[in-house]
């Protein structure tokens, strides 16, 4: 059982109609129907020795975790309200917390975001043989974000003949990873700011996901790889899509890397918080439009096709490329 069975045999429960819940498990966002508006509500939690290494920088840990969400709420279209905050922590270090707390709050009042509630506890020691050993450091953000009703935006809303478009650059992330991992090596200094700033600071795409309200039909946040988030929105939708290798952007420092691995890196990477999101061909001066008030790049990466064609990835010459999909899977064997 992968993460995404698991999860939607368990926890993909039906929602009664005409509840609180408009839109339950599956999305990026809950969507609650608060009568004259929507508030789009998302969960995501950090986990030490998993999403970060164990001594990573705190002030970084604070703005990654608001950020992973807010990219949720961006996803949505939602403009970002309120968040809870549930840290569960070995022992109290002042510093830590204080250096947590000045990248959380950044991020936070720059998106006028207000700290609403959460949890604290203790983590016990873990047994390690004969010795014990702190236990991991787990933050769990859950943030609300504001949406007119007519904005509603979900993965489900992609059309055969939409374009396919990409916010940013991805790879870069996982190339960080790589780097730390010991996978590759040798690179200049600048390559490897570059890669690491963009896996500790991840900007959500706010601004960028509210002016496209009303634009895309359908979004989703490059969380888990271009490929695998792709399909979320393909299998929603009940869609297929042709996607064009070349026009996948990626960064100056990417482009260095061998061709294979910037491949793998931007297509089945990870950590990218970019949006992925189609809309009508007759609106791509309107999409252009949102991405510049928003100061983002965006690329026209591929095109929406019938169901039965699935998915294709194409290089230069429009031969399909043989490439594995990935996407992170929690439970994979
Ligand atoms: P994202 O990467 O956008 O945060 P996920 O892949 O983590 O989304 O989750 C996919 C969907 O499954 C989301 O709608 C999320 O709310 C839901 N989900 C994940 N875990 C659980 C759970 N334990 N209980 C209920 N819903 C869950
Ligand atoms: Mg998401």
């Amino acid at each position: 059982m992968n993460e995404f069975e698991l999860i939607d045999r368990y926890f993909a429960r039906p929602v009664p109609a005409g509840g609180l819940v408009r839109r339950g498990v599956g999305d990026d966002c809950a969507l609650l129907d608060l009568g004259d508006r929507l508030l789009a509500v998302t969960t995501d939690l950090l986990l030490e020795g998993l999403h970060f290494l164990p001594g990573a920088e705190p002030e970084t840990l604070g703005h990654k975790a608001l950020a992973v969400n807010l990219s949720d709420l961006a996803a949505a279209g939602a403009a970002p309200r309120a968040f809870q905050l549930a840290l569960a922590l070995p022992r109290a270090d002042e510093a830590w917390l204080e250096a947590f707390c000045r990248g959380l709050y950044a991020l936070a009042d720059a998106h006028g975001c207000v700290l609403a509630g959460g949890d604290t506890t203790g983590v016990p020691r873990l047994r390690a043989g004969e010795a014990t050993v702190a236990g991991p450091v787990s933050i769990c953000i859950t943030a609300l974000g504001d949406l007119p009703r007519e904005a509603e935006r979900t993965r489900g809303g992609a059309r055969v003949g939409d374009d396919l478009w990409l916010s940013g650059t991805v790879g870069d992330a996982r190339a960080a990873l790589a780097c730390r991992r010991g996978e590759l090596s040798g690179l200049p200094a600048e390559a490897l700011a570059a890669f690491e700033g963009r896996m500790d600071r991840p900007q959500p795409r706010v601004a960028l996901g509210v002016a496209l309200r009303g634009i895309a039909t359908a979004a989703i946040d490059v969380s888990d790889g271009l490929l695998g988030d792709l399909k979320h929105i393909l299998n929603r939708s009940r869609v297929g899509a042709t996607l064009d290798w070349e026009q996948v952007p990626r960064s100056e420092a990417l482009r260095r890397l061998p061709p294979a691995l910037q491949r793998d890196f931007a297509l089945a990477g990870g950590d990218d918080y970019e949006l992925l999101f189609t809309a009508p061909a007759d609106r791509r001066a309107q999409v252009k439009a949102a991405a510049a008030a928003a100061q983002v790049a965006v690329a026209r990466i591929g095109a929406i096709v019938e169901p039965a064609l699935g998915l294709a990835v194409r290089d230069a010459q429009g031969q399909r490329l043989d490439v594995h999909a990935g996407g992170f899977d929690h439970f994979a064997p």
